[in-house]
């Protein structure tokens, strides 16, 4: 990648109006606003889309993805209430621009993403960046198991029915420091359009969750295993 110093305080400049559009369209989150005003977008897109990397659109990242909208990564962020050094885990890397986002939060960052290629794309412009992002290749309807519990677990597909393995991986609220229970922010619906819902956990029985509904979005599909396709 190569970047002039003029480029940077172009990018930087746009980066400031995205966070006011933003501001704008209802993110009054300040962390999350400066989390996403600190991430080089322009760097998780392709170099030919460079010049709308700042506009509050989705784009094309191949194979049939897209980086998220801004506006959709901010809200998603936000719903999910992140704090520093909680555990959160994302299902769908893409491009990589949302798990930076949780990374600039102060997260530890875990994500899966299904396409092999887009995740190897992912990795290095994270790597790159230095966002410390550790990722897996595979179907993420399953959760990572091996890192549950977690605070916060972020869908960016939409998904037509709740993944029950990533109920369970959210971590129960802790009696004690009185640590919040872990939430979950998945857009579920068919591939029309999906409602963006926010599930979180209140207790250890199977069925200590408590679910409310946001607005609409429409996401690519989340694709489970046995779907196959994409
Ligand atoms: N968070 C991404 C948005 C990517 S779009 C970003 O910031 O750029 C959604 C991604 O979810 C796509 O890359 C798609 O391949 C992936 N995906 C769809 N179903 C999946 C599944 N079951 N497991 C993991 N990734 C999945």
């Amino acid at each position: 990648m190569t970047a002039t110093p003029s480029d940077d305080r172009k990018y930087r400049h746009q980066r400031e109006r995205l966070v006011e559009t933003l501001r704008e369209r209802g993110i009054h989150d300040e962390r999350v606003l400066s989390a996403v005003g600190a991430v080089a977008r322009h760097a998780f897109v392709d170099p030919a889309l460079r010049d709308r990397a700042y506009a509050d659109e989705a784009l094309p990242i191949g194979l049939n993805q897209t980086i998220s909208q801004p506006f959709t990564v901010a809200y998603q962020t936000a719903l999910l209430g992140v704090q520093p050094d909680d555990r959160i885990l994302e299902v769908g890397t893409g491009s990589g621009f949302q798990a930076a986002v949780l990374c600039e939060m102060g997260a530890r960052v875990y994500s899966i993403e299904r396409h092999d290629d887009l995740l190897r794309r992912a990795r290095s412009v994270l790597d790159g960046l230095g966002y410390d992002v550790r990722t897996r290749h595979g179907d993420g309807t399953r959760g990572w198991p091996a890192f549950a519990p977690y605070d916060g677990i972020v869908v960016t597909a939409g998904a037509p029915e709740m993944p029950a393995p990533l109920l369970h991986q959210l971590r129960e609220p802790s009696g004690e420091d009185d640590g919040p229970g872990g939430r979950l922010v998945i857009p579920i619906g068919g591939r029309e359009g999906q409602t963006m819902t926010r599930v979180r956990r209140t207790g250890s029985g199977p069925h200590d969750y408590e679910q409310k509904e946001f607005h609409s979005f429409r996401f690519v599909p989340l694709v489970d295993e046995d779907e196959g396709g994409g």
